[in-house]
């Protein structure tokens, strides 16, 4: 096979990596590409393109292959593959970050660090920037610096028809408006411009645990500590069992508990005095809470969701946290079979949701908190196992049925793909979004993805 003007790698169902290539972080997709295109840059991205739509092929583009969804494969078509496209240039004087289309969070992380600069990004940091920007963007640091897409400044888009813009609040900016929130509907995005913030290097930051039997108490008093935080203090909360992680003692592995994880975007020493109260709360298991380099606590995660285990999502934003909620998440949360199964709920709030409403496309800027629900189970264990886990997620959701206040589209698994975004977007945006589709993408050639129709 040969694509004029490309000058990546051409990864066929011969070739000894094609295995490697197609796999997803989610090792329960198994997709069969016809042809993986590696990209080196642009020019290979939009000959890709261009080849794409002259054969007719499907198409799924892939940044950091870390959809839970899977959307980053297809069967028979072309994957446009970003991932060798990492590099991340820093401009320390205008605090700014160009950051390729296939660059993942822990690559911003190590190059803006440098600099004692960050911006938002996910909470693990093997995920990628694109699919998470592009849906969003949230993560410890968004109370005090806004979502990932607050900070986009620009960004370089392959369109539809192979050819290349530039999108930012002066150039097309219908199409910086749908990026910010749209997901990967509207073209592939080659490198995105971030604005940065001085964060660290040292924060106060790491996970407190408790034992599952009090969770409905240090829910209680989490909801109201929360509530008085100050933007510096993001915090995500863990319930399922201790990760048997080498920095926490191995008695307590796999044991039922949930955990608050916090990281304080000031001072060590305001951070220390932010988060007192909250490990001074009750009787923790261990208390990992600690003046930590910023790199170090956004990839702490990492390895309690490695690539290739099988994982089964489900989402919903929560207005607030009631207490009906909490005892729903109680009653919840340490009943699915796999140890490795787990729910995280972040806080939201603070700069997310000074922002107006119609600046962006992401949806749900008033909402307290985001739940996902993840169903983990290994390769080798049985159908049996998939299916409990499986039926434990959509339980858990159908319970908080009551609490419910739209999606997050970057949560949303496969099964949600239809059915759900326009929950994740509402009437109102999702209209608004249809339109700038019908512009940049009237065929609906980006489809493998959480599906905007032109409209
Ligand atoms: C372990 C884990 C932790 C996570 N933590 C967070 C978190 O803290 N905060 C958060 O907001 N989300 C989080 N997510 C969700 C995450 O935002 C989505 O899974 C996101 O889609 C991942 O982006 P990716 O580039 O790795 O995905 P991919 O699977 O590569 O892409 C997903 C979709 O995005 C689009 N896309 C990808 N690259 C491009 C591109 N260059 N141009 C145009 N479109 C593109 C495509 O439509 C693709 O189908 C997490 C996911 C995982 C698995």
């Amino acid at each position: 096979m040969k694509i004029d003007g490309f000058r990546g790698r051409l990864i066929t169902a011969d070739h000894t990596d094609y295995d490697t290539a197609r796999a997803v972080w989610n090792g329960a997709v198994d997709r069969r590409p016809r042809v993986i295109a590696r990209c080196g840059g642009t020019a290979d991205v939009a000959a890709a393109m261009r080849f794409a739509r002259d054969h007719d092929l499907e198409i799924a583009v892939r940044g950091g292959g870390h959809n839970v969804a899977g959307t980053a494969a297809c069967d028979d078509g072309i994957v446009i593959d970003l991932s060798a496209m990492r590099a991340v240039w820093v401009d320390p004087a205008g605090r700014t970050a160009r950051v390729q289309g296939g660059a993942l969070w822990g690559d911003v992380d190590h190059e803006t660090q440098t600099h004692g600069l960050a911006t938002t990004g996910g909470i693990v940091s093997h995920t990628g920037v694109a699919g998470l920007t592009l849906g969003g963007g949230i993560g410890f640091l968004m109370r005090k610096h806004g979502l990932a897409v607050d900070n986009l400044l620009a960004a370089e888009v392959v369109t539809a028809e192979g050819g290349i813009v530039r999108a930012s609040a002066d150039e097309h900016p219908d199409l910086f408006w749908a990026l910010r929130g749209g997901g990967g509907n509207f073209g592939v995005v080659t490198s995105f411009r971030f604005a940065l913030h001085p964060v660290g290097p040292t924060v106060m930051a790491g996970p407190v645990f408790w034992a599952a039997d009090d969770t409905a108490d240090v829910l209680r008093f989490y909801r109201d500590f929360t509530a008085a935080a100050p933007d510096e203090l993001g915090t995500v909360v863990r319930l399922g069992t201790v990760p048997p992680l080498p920095v926490i003692p191995e008695g307590l592995h796999y044991r039922p508990a949930l955990a608050v994880a916090c990281c304080y975007a000031g001072a060590v020493e305001d951070g220390e005095r932010a988060v007192r109260a909250l490990r001074r709360f009750g009787t923790p298991l261990v208390d990992l809470l600690a003046p930590t380099p910023y790199v170090a606590h956004q990839s702490g995660l990492d390895d309690s969701v490695p690539h290739g285990w099988h994982y089964y999502w489900k989402a919903t934003n929560l207005a607030g946290l009631s207490d009906g909620a909490i005892d729903t998440i109680a009653d919840h949360a340490y009943t699915a079979g796999s140890p490795r199964t787990y729910a995280a709920m972040f806080h939201m709030g603070g700069a997310v949701a000074r922002v107006p409403d119609d600046a962006t496309a992401y949806t749900g800027r008033d909402v307290e908190r985001n739940i996902v629900i993840d169903a983990v189970w290994l390769p080798d264990e049985s159908g049996e196992r998939a299916a409990a886990e499986t039926a434990w997620a959509r339980g858990f959701l159908e319970a908080l049925q009551p609490h419910r206040a739209g999606v997050y589209v970057n949560f949303l698994d496969s099964d949600d793909d239809s059915s759900r975004v326009r929950e994740a977007y509402g009437d109102h945006t999702y209209r608004r979004l249809a339109e700038v589709k019908a512009k940049y993408d009237p065929d609906n050639a980006f489809h493998h993805n959480k599906n905007i129709h032109p409209g």
